[in-house]
């Protein structure tokens, strides 16, 4: 990101709730982003992202600008080269893990069987593989949330972004889940971009941000200040 901006309203008297941020983040890297409610936090994500489009500045992706692209381009490009795990996994409860975590592949064309085929050894490596025929309601909120995982890297993402995964768990399921979120990303060659309020959850990371108003204030690496 180069001077990134962003104001949620056009008028120039809008506040601006990001700040001429400038980050990169190496690929392979596991990033978390910290700071107050309020601070900018959801907004940096969705613009990293695509989700959102920046007032200024840019946001280079591989050589290509998200910011100067169409609508319908970013939304391609986050579809086919970035993965989301939601606070509540929001799974669809009719369906088993396995189908759950194989959506993104069937909704791209790929056969039911195929898909399935791809997400089961995932499934596997994140502790699921007796679970893989059970709907949501028949497993933990941490085995949710490892199907939430699975469905993520099921389109082998460059980048996978989450906004307080283990928000809606107890701190020791939300701390297994984030070790396995960060060795399933690096297992899979993601960058992963984690926004969390809990310092725990942020310490399984290599990098910590820390934003305040709308600005970076701190970048540390996990061994110390950088
Ligand atoms: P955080 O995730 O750190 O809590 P956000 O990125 O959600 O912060 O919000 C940053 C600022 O932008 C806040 O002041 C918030 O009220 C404002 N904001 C967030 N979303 C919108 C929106 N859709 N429209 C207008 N203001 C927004
Ligand atoms: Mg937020």
């Amino acid at each position: 990101m180069r001077g990134v901006t962003h104001r949620y309203r056009t008028h120039a008297t809008a506040p601006a709730v990001l700040s001429t941020v400038n980050l990169a983040i190496p690929a392979g890297s596991s990033v978390a982003v910290m700071g107050p409610s309020g601070s900018g936090k959801t907004t940096l994500l969705h613009l990293m992202a695509g989700v959102l489009r920046p007032s200024e500045g840019s946001i280079t992706w591989r050589g290509q600008d998200l910011a100067a692209m169409s609508d319908r381009r970013r939304t391609r490009l986050r579809r086919a080269d970035f993965g989301f795990v939601f606070q509540s996994g929001q799974l669809l409860p009719e369906l088993p893990a396995e189908e759950n975590a194989a959506l993104p592949l069937m909704l791209g064309g790929t056969s039911r069987t195929e898909a399935v085929a791809h997400v089961r050894p995932i499934l596997q490596r994140l502790g699921l593989a007796g679970m893989t025929r059970r709907r949501p309601g028949e497993l933990s909120g941490g085995q949710a949330q490892r199907v939430a995982i699975a469905r993520a890297l099921a389109g082998s993402p460059g980048v996978i972004f989450t906004d307080e995964p283990t928000g809606a768990l107890d701190s020791s399921t939300g701390a297994a889940v984030m070790h396995q979120l960060v060795a399933a990303a690096a297992a899979h060659g993601a960058t992963l971009v984690v926004v969390t309020h809990d310092a725990q959850v942020a310490g399984v990371c290599s990098r910590t941000i820390t934003l305040h108003d709308g600005r970076i204030i701190a970048d540390h690496a996990a061994g110390g200040a950088r």
